[in-house]
């Protein structure tokens, strides 16, 4: 395999560093509009046949669309991307100037150049590649969305009301990379989310505490119902919980023992005491759902005594979904088992309900790119099935195609943070590798 590619990316290195000049920090509402008519520009420059900016609900944060003829009019690759980057304070953190590209010995710095500008400009590269030589293998579409940092929240309508005009056959979201072992990953799903409130209130007044001999408390409620939840191993005592998740095929099972995790790394990185569903942490880390307090308050937390039973109480929770677990539905059934165990009292609130997607392991894109990762980057390439964090998966499913992570990312990208940067070698890399597996699709 010639690396071509990344010859020309290297000497192109530079040509699209204006994407992190522009100051499109979604929070502030800052320069949006500015970005994606930059963005629109370029694609018309690169050669797009279509080129769109979709204001359908609302003006402030444009989604960019544009498409591109390939040799191969049989098959289409949708990319997603972002323009809108987090906040780069606290300004004085940063080495460099955070709304510029600055190179130095072997990193690329600045504020979106790992999340999610230097994806698109590696992207932006390889379209301006095969213009120069002869054109693309296969179609190509992109979406790009200026609101990611702050949820995404209009992303899946969008995904919806221009579902035609998106529609492909497979779709490389951002995202992806290497690992904390330095082994290069191929991304392809996620597992869903639920978070919720639980809140118990037992009694008009904070009542002293020796009326503990009748009064019962809304701490104890609260604990006691929790507790009702969840076994000490992890295993969850919710009916139903366990019936809808999805069921790995033997590919899948032997992807999820090939991922790079240890137990014992893991417990000593993090200085854990204690660890649950110890059979199997791989297949639960994958599959399985989980439930979580990530926060308990009540009653006095001050220094000294004060004899009292609190009146109110409160918790934060949350659950990881199998990829294809209903979160609406996976919420009714929290709430069905509190009252079932007795606690009709303890009130849920739900915050957030986002699906999974998991991309089908035998489906050709998803093969080719796992085949030209592992010739690529070695094989130690790894496929993981499920990233770590949360991600819009609402228009992975309304899209209906594949999905996958396939980025220039590396451990110690300090994404959100200062001083945010990629690796050289692994944004030009990123270019070879993605045209070597659109020239092995376009086949
Ligand atoms: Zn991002």
């Amino acid at each position: 395999m010639t690396d071509e590619l990344k010859q020309y990316a290297y000497e192109h290195r530079h040509d699209f560093d204006r994407l992190v000049e522009f100051k499109s920090v979604s929070a502030k509402k800052s320069e949006l509009p500015e970005t994606a008519a930059w963005i629109a520009d370029t694609f018309r420059d690169l050669g797009a046949q279509e080129v769109e900016k979709w204001t359908d609900f609302g003006e402030d944060n444009p989604v960019v669309f544009a498409s591109f003829k390939g040799q191969n009019q049989d098959k289409t690759i949708l990319f997603y991307n972002h323009y809108d980057v987090q906040p780069a304070e606290p300004f004085d953190e940063w080495k460099t100037e955070p709304f510029k590209v600055t190179e130095k010995d072997g990193f690329f710095y600045g504020r979106g150049i790992s999340d999610d500008k230097g994806e698109l400009m590696y992207r932006l590269t390889l379209l301006k590649y095969y213009r120069e030589h002869g054109g693309l293998p296969v179609n190509v579409k992109f979406f790009v969305e200026g609101e990611e940092e702050v949820g995404s929240l209009r992303t899946p309508k969008y995904a919806e009301k221009h579902s035609e005009q998106l529609s492909c056959d497979a779709c490389v979201w951002e995202g992806g990379g290497y690992n904390n072992m330095d082994h290069y990953q191929v991304v392809g799903g996620l597992r869903g989310i639920i978070s919720f409130d639980v809140e118990v209130t037992t009694a008009d007044v904070d009542m002293h505490s020796s009326l503990a001999s009748y009064a019962e408390s809304a701490p104890w409620r609260l604990v006691k119902g929790l507790s009702s939840l969840r076994d000490t191993n992890g295993h969850i005592l919710i009916d139903g919980f366990y019936d809808t998740v999805d069921k790995m095929s033997p590919e899948e099972e032997k992807l999820a023992e090939e991922q790079d995790f240890n137990l014992e790394n893991a417990k000593k990185a993090a200085g854990l005491r204690h660890t649950v569903n110890d059979y199997n942490p791989l297949k639960e880390l994958v599959n399985m759902p989980t439930i979580s307090i990530n926060g308990l308050s009540a009653g006095y937390q001050g220094t000294g005594v004060k004899t009292v039973i609190p009146r109110h109480a409160s918790a934060k929770l949350d659950c990881r979904l199998s990829p294809h677990q209903d979160p609406e539905k996976m919420m009714q059934l929290v709430r069905e088992q509190l009252v079932k165990n007795g606690f009709p009292d303890l009130e849920v609130h739900m915050n957030l309900g986002e699906p999974g997607y998991r991309a089908d392991v035998n489906d050709e894109f998803v093969k080719l790119a796992m085949d030209e990762a592992k010739k690529y980057y070695g094989p130690e390439t790894k496929y993981v099935l499920n990233a770590a964090g949360g991600g819009p998966a609402d228009m992975v499913n309304t899209l209906g195609v594949p999905t996958l992570s396939i980025g220039c990312g590396y451990a110690g990208a300090k994404v959100h943070g200062p001083n945010e940067n990629i690796r050289v070698k692994d944004y030009t890399d990123a270019v070879q590798y993605l045209g070597n597996l659109l020239n092995a699709y376009g086949k």
